[in-house]
């Protein structure tokens, strides 16, 4: 395969927190990446921000640092790494203070995009657009690009759009939802939209039921502060599951163009029907083996937050009618798996002898890991002995069948060029995520009032006993996280 990469216009990305955790591990390797196949242009300039005081070396010596722990063509080739850091710079700004704004507009060039990351608190989100505003460092073209969470609520999400609109218009405004940067996310909609065998399928008519599942096997890994406060339904289901779900279910856009995909994607959102507490269970991990509880984890002992959802979600319209989709996600699962299954309906007349344990057709999207599509189909089971039934896999790993070429790229990486490049398809506009909150809010309200305690379940299983009944209760069955 041929990889063909187009240089971007010449930018000023500008990250403000530089040494934080996110631009050490995905920010500065990314798009050390980028300037190594050649995408980012001589021109291109990094300035990294932050209130530590460093000069333009001092940060140099610390993304030389980062970049050989974590990424390794930039360890092995010295002459890349050191071309890299040349286009590098430093400018410490106090972000909730007046200084280094200045400093900031002067090192700006004004003949070339410009980009704002703000890889920061969210509560620092307003702050930065402000001064971003009012110190004149924004343009009308600038990009600001915001990191998940997107508020807390309705409410909290209203204020920080409102906040980022008072500096910044939505066209210039990059919300990252870096599942959306995933090659295989992608993918849904060349699958979807650039095949004629699907769309006639793809409805309630064929389509018995969806299951949407992102299983993680680690704990809350020293986020344990935020995540007690936001719970599997605010850090995954609200944000990363509702976008898949989207993709799936929205109709085809008229264009590939960022506004014509989010209206597709704000339909679906406000088509969801709203969630009764029987359709919801929610769990938590027990410790085990010498391995913390959740509770432990989070140093909450009488923590009543979900590190496990699994859930019935149906969509209004005439698409989907009567075409439920499960959605479930948990941290402490047996293995790290996500993917989406459209599980079809059975044939209306079935001339063969019965098979036990027969699923039926199903088409299965893995994003990660392993990333690729198998469709399950029924056949003769061969050799003598009577017509038998079995199931097999056609199956496509995009490793396999693209060759090394097709390695994913890291979403960080993909969605920054997108930044620069000015095209907002992948990320979630402002009224997508205040839709979301709109559907979620109710729900985390019902089990905030009169919900159950959420259920312990084994770390290393498959989540509560009640998440297998959900489905089980309506005919159906969970597929293996495996
Ligand atoms: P972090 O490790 O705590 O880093 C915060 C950065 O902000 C540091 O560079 C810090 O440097 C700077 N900073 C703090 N206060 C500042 C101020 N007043 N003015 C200017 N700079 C300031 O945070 P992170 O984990 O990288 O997370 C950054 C953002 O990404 C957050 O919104 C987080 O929710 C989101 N996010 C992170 C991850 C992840 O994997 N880490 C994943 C998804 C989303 P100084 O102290 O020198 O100022």
């Amino acid at each position: 395969m041929v990889s063909r990469v187009i240089p971007v216009d010449p930018f000023d990305l500008v990250i403000f927190g530089a040494t934080g955790d996110l631009a050490r591990r995905k920010i500065l390797p990314g798009l050390f990446h980028r300037f190594q196949v050649g995408q980012m242009p001589a021109e291109a300039r990094v300035i990294g921000s932050a209130r530590s005081e460093m000069d333009r070396d001092g940060f140099r010596d610390f993304v030389r640092n980062t970049l050989i722990e974590f990424a390794p063509a930039a360890k092995a080739d010295k002459a890349l790494r050191e071309a890299f850091l040349a286009r590098i710079d430093y400018i410490p700004v106090d972000a909730a203070g007046a200084d280094g704004w200045a400093a900031l507009k002067a090192a700006l060039r004004p003949d070339v995009v410009r980009a704002f990351y703000l890889s920061v608190s969210p509560a620092l989100f307003g702050p930065i657009a402000a001064r971003l505003h009012d110190h004149g460092v924004a343009t009308p073209d600038s990009r600001i690009v915001v990191e998940k969470p997107f508020g807390h609520d309705l409410q909290t999400a209203q204020a920080l759009n409102a906040d980022l609109r008072q500096a910044f218009d939505e066209h210039q405004i990059y919300r990252i939802d870096h599942y959306l940067g995933k090659e295989t996310v992608q993918n849904l909609m060349a699958l979807r939209f650039a095949n004629s065998l699907w769309e006639p399928l793809w409805n309630a008519t064929h389509v018995d039921h969806v299951q949407i599942t992102v299983a993680e096997s680690i704990g809350v890994e020293g986020r344990g502060d935020y995540y007690d406060r936001s719970g599997a339904m605010r850090d995954m289901v609200q944000n990363h599951l509702m976008q898949l779900l989207c993709l799936i279910a929205m109709e085809p856009p008229s264009r590939f163009r960022a506004d014509s995909v989010r209206n597709e994607k704000l339909k679906v959102i406000e088509a969801l029907e709203p969630v009764p507490m029987s359709d919801i269970v929610r769990g938590q991990y027990r410790g085990r083996d010498g391995q913390g509880s959740y509770r432990d984890d989070v140093g909450n002992p009488d923590s009543l937050t979900e590190s496990f959802l699994a859930m019935k979600v149906n969509i209004g319209n005439w698409r989907w009618a009567g075409t439920p989709f499960y959605l479930r996600t948990g941290k402490r699962l047996r293995a790290r798996m996500s993917e989406i299954a459209l599980v079809f309906r059975d044939p209306p007349h079935m001339i063969f002898p019965k098979m036990e344990g027969r699923r039926g057709n199903a088409l299965i999207i893995r994003l990660q890991p392993d990333e690729g599509i198998t469709l399950r189909n029924t056949i003769k089971e061969p050799g003598p002995g009577g017509f038998r039934l079995t199931e097999v896999k056609l199956d496509m790993t995009f490793a396999e069948a693209l060759g090394p070429e097709a390695a994913p790229q890291d979403a960080y990486e993909r969605l920054i060029m997108d930044v620069i490049r000015g095209d907002q398809t992948l990320f979630m506009r402002g009224d997508e995520v205040e839709a979301a909150w709109a559907w979620a809010d109710p729900i985390i309200a019902g089990w905030e009032e009169a919900g159950p305690a959420p259920e312990p379940y084994d770390p290393g299983s498959s989540g509560p006993e009640d998440a297998l009944m959900l489905l089980h209760r309506d005919g159906r069955r969970w597929r293996e996280i495996a």
